[in-house]
């Protein structure tokens, strides 16, 4: 009997050690055995109308894309450290697609049988820097892609999703609501959008596409508890995502 149990734990701490060590650069799919490893982060910026709103921005005619390093990536209870040239970090939930079979070109007709999963996500921003990079037309590569800037979910097998642009995505701050949203309130839903992207960008299994935030983006301090999830509205979520903020 105490073997047994002496080998169920060692048998934790190798899966604890693995996901660990694989925790940066890889995304954890429900259900399956190994772990797939992102080779990009693509991320939508202004996908919700209210959003661009509060953004004082104009509504895009094409999606506006920027990138993520996957080495940005932290799980679900790891931190967000906030960088010292910032004093002004934002949280941005966000629905997140898991490629799982790659292409280029796809047509908008079969985007979601490229799609292994979905979650939710955390774009961190670095709000001043962003604005400042805004301001003088420079990249916004610091402000979205700083080490832990991309919070991600486990995601839920496609096939429990039964509708992609019916999903209600939420955080709370410390307990208290701070955004909520609905996919249905897309710009680009995603038959055009993967569509889009896999025109410019060559998606490979495992690729991670952050789908844009609802409004109520705002400061988060260290300290904070974030709690994100996504799910059908009014039912339990498909997946949740709890992180931390720390200084440097
Ligand atoms: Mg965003």
């Amino acid at each position: 009997m105490n073997y047994t149990i002496a080998k169920i734990s060692l048998l934790d701490y190798i899966v604890v050690s693995f996901l660990k060590i694989g925790s940066m650069s890889t995304a954890v799919l429900r259900g399956a055995s190994t772990l797939l490893t992102v080779s990009k982060i693509i991320c939508v910026g202004r996908n919700y109308a209210a959003h661009a709103q509060e953004m004082k921005a104009d509504l895009p005619e094409q999606p506006v894309l920027f990138l993520k390093p996957p080495s940005a990536i932290v799980q679900d209870g790891e931190s967000v450290v906030l960088p010292p040239i910032s004093t002004d970090l934002h949280h941005e939930v966000e629905m997140t697609v898991l490629i799982g079979r790659g292409g280029r070109h796809i047509e908008a007709r079969s985007v979601l049988s490229h799609v292994a999963g979905y979650g939710v996500g955390l774009d961190m921003t670095l709000r001043d820097v962003q604005s400042e990079a805004k301001r003088k037309g420079l990249p916004w590569s610091l402000a979205k892609g700083f080490d832990t800037s991309a919070p991600l979910s486990v995601f839920a097998p496609a096939d429990r999703i039964p509708d992609p642009h019916a999903l209600e995505v939420g955080l709370r701050v410390n307990g208290a609501l701070r955004q909520r949203g609905n996919t249905s309130a897309f710009i680009f839903r995603l038959d055009r959008l993967i569509s889009y992207i896999s025109d410019y960008f060559t998606l490979e299994p495992g690729d991670v596409i952050f789908t844009g935030t609802p409004e109520g983006v705002s400061r988060t301090v260290p300290g904070d508890i974030l709690e994100a999830w996504m799910g059908t509205p009014g039912g339990s979520p498909a997946t949740t995502l709890t992180v931390r903020i720390e200084s440097a």
